[in-house]
């Protein structure tokens, strides 16, 4: 199943997408949250009770009159893996790390396909990062590595937005508010059940600015897959429905360049991941 959420004048609306249309979910069966988080809690139950409605739901809206959010949009947790491909840590000049490096992001960085990405004032380095972004299902704290995949409901393409400035100059490096300036998070357009997907680890993902490719590898390069990296960070925090977890970036980013290639206000960045779709964001001056 495909889910998204739409941004509606009755405010975001949870929808399956069923021929090419976003069918709302609650507008076809009442007892189905408008939420896509909170329809994840709902677990297995949910789920059947969503492809009925999805099957069925009448109340549909046109991908191109629809304002997409992030497919959760209200995530209680927002999580990210820096270096986490092979490829990357080597461009960074850095040795692979032993363990995960965590950093996180705010939800007020969320945004949804096709909405601006917003250059801050504050920075003048912004680069780009294409992301798989794993959202959680079943919660659970000190998870086995070997359970890990089934609290997995599903895969979406994402953008780790990066002020390099701030998450490399700054005193102290300031990882997180390098990372979680407003508009910094997109992810879309959409939500694929990990049924859908299959192998988390054998996913070719690409980047493309203004059509030219920056980015192209796979998560095969993954230091740490997801099973891991699930396992790790429940040792830390209770995972809960709808929580986001951005996997790192492959080789390619901006800063790595000669010279570096910053994000220009006019610029439109695509992130693409087999199966999972097209995520695509202009660039503009806040
Ligand atoms: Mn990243």
């Amino acid at each position: 199943m495909r889910l998204l959420t739409v941004q509606t004048d009755r405010g975001p609306r949870a929808c399956g997408l069923r021929d090419g249309l976003y069918v709302d979910l609650n507008a076809a069966d009442p007892l189905l949250p408008s939420s896509v988080r909170e329809l994840l809690a709902l677990g297995d139950d949910g789920r059947t009770r969503a492809e009925e409605a999805l099957a069925r739901g009448r109340v549909r809206y046109a991908p191109e009159s629809s304002t997409l959010l992030a497919p959760v949009c209200d995530p209680r947790k927002i999580v990210c893996v820096g270096l986490n491909y092979r490829d990357h840590a080597a461009e960074s000049g850095v040795e692979p790390p032993e363990e995960p490096v965590l950093f996180s992001k705010f939800a007020s960085a969320l945004i949804g396909h096709g909405a601006p990405i917003l250059l801050p004032p504050a920075s003048a380095e912004v680069d780009f990062e294409a992301e798989l972004v794993v959202v959680v299902g079943r919660g659970g704290r000190d998870i086995a590595r070997a359970d890990a995949l089934s609290h997995v409901a599903g895969y979406a393409v994402g953008h780790d937005v990066s002020a390099r400035d701030w998450q490399l100059r700054k005193p102290g490096k300031q990882w997180m508010a390098g990372k979680t300036f407003d508009t910094f998070a997109p992810v879309g357009p959409m939500l694929v059940t990990a049924d859908e997907v299959g192998d988390p680890h054998a996913l070719g993902i690409r980047l493309r600015l203004n059509g030219r490719t920056m980015q192209d590898s796979s998560t095969s390069q993954f230091i740490f897959g997801v099973d891991e990296v699930v396992a790790y960070l429940s040792q830390i925090v209770t995972l809960e429905p709808g929580d986001l977890i951005f996997t790192g970036t492959p080789p390619g980013v901006g800063m790595a360049r000669k010279p570096p290639v910053w994000l220009q206000p006019g610029d439109v960045v695509e992130v693409e991941i087999d199966g999972l779709g097209t995520l695509r964001n202009p660039v503009a001056l806040r």
